[in-house]
């Protein structure tokens, strides 16, 4: 097989710009596969690997190079495109040559006690992420480190979804810690971008739960409402907590906080109910404070849930091709414009996600 040339897009110091460069691409060896990238979504995770690292308050930050990222870095984990070539040892991958693929790429070491359990995402070794630890889809070619890793979208439309390797599944991963939820369960959902707007039309989707939508934007209020949300809330608000507590009956029975900072965790916590459950999601960061007591006394439970595994992108796929899932909004924009699309991205310019054209 030929040589080929992948053009990437990549930062090559922390807070600076992306720029396009030309690498080449081997052809692909043992499990290995090639996929030529058609659409590849922008997760708000990407304005944190530029920066560096997340933001654990008080002055600290992790580190995506202690994490095995580096530089120059191609972001992008969000990559649907066409299947290229496979490995000689990949003859029993999903997809066949030319099919349409949605990439996971939360890949692990493949050989500890998570990867081994299938879940990837929680690998305890080394972490091969596609698009922070192995080059991602901000490019129009990606290497995909076993063919394992592809599902086959079938029909699907590609844009949409490439949005479920990481906001898809995020969302779909947190609302599974809630458990089974009936008509009388009330599930706040704290910041409606693209992953907080898919839990609500997933909720409404898949659960008979009344969802409570709450984001500072009012276009995201709006959509959120468009897509089955029984009411909506602006968290800047006078006493927010209080009103939507009152107009709930105080029965909340979760939070889900897709923004993840000081301010919407406490509102998390602030909603639910004795016994509720508050899932912490959204990386914005910072601490977490609570007085130890209340754990006990309002028998709360309060949980992470990071992205999700390949087996959840199988069945999100699936579901996507069996059910009409209420479409959130997206952005179409060339992959030279990636520069662009994050500064507006920053700004909080939009409503849903912007997806990148090779
Ligand atoms: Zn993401
Ligand atoms: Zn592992």
């Amino acid at each position: 097989m030929n040589v080929r040339c992948a053009h990437r897009w990549a930062f090559s110091a922390f807070g600076g710009a992306l720029a396009e460069r030309t690498d080449d691409l081997s052809a692909p060896s043992g499990d290995e596969a090639t996929v030529r990238v058609t659409h590849c979504g922008i997760c708000h995770s990407d304005l944190h690997f530029v920066a560096g690292g997340f933001d654990l308050g008080q002055g600290q930050k992790t580190s995506i190079t202690r994490a095995g990222a580096t530089l120059p870095l191609t972001m992008g984990h969000e990559i649907a495109g066409e299947l290229v070539e496979l490995g000689p040892q990949a003859g029993h991958a999903p997809a066949s040559i030319g099919e349409r693929v949605v990439v996971y790429p939360w890949i692990g070491c493949g050989a500890c006690g998570a990867c081994e359990r299938g879940d990837d995402h929680l690998c305890t070794k080394v972490s091969r992420n596609l698009g922070l630890q192995l080059p991602g889809g901000y490019a129009d070619l990606v290497r995909v480190p076993h063919a394992r890793y592809l599902v086959p979208i079938g029909t699907l439309d590609p844009a949409r979804a490439a949005t479920l390797a990481c906001a898809g599944i995020t969302a779909m991963g947190a609302i599974g810690k809630l458990g089974p939820l009936t008509a009388e369960h009330r599930v706040a959902v704290i910041g409606c971008g693209g992953v907080g707007m898919t839990a609500v039309a997933l909720l409404k989707a898949t659960t008979p739960a009344q969802v409570i939508a709450i984001d500072a934007d009012a276009a995201k209020r709006a959509a959120a409402l468009s897509y089955g949300a029984a009411s909506a809330y602006d968290p800047a608000e006078a006493d927010v907590a209080r009103a939507i507590q009152k107009a709930n009956g105080f029965d909340i029975a979760a939070a889900l906080d897709f923004v993840g900072s000081e301010t919407s965790s406490a509102l998390a916590v602030a909603l639910v109910r004795r016994t509720g459950h508050v899932v912490i999601v959204g990386l914005f960061g910072g601490e977490f404070r609570m007085p130890l007591p209340m754990f006990a006394l309002r028998s709360l439970r309060i949980s992470g849930s990071y992205v999700g595994s390949l087996a959840d992108l199988r069945a999100l796929v699936a579901l996507a091709q069996r059910i009409a899932l209420p479409p959130t909004p997206l952005h179409l924009r060339p992959l030279a414009q990636v520069n662009e699309a994050l500064a507006d991205m920053a700004a909080g310019r939009f409503v849903g996600r912007t997806v990148l054209l090779p």
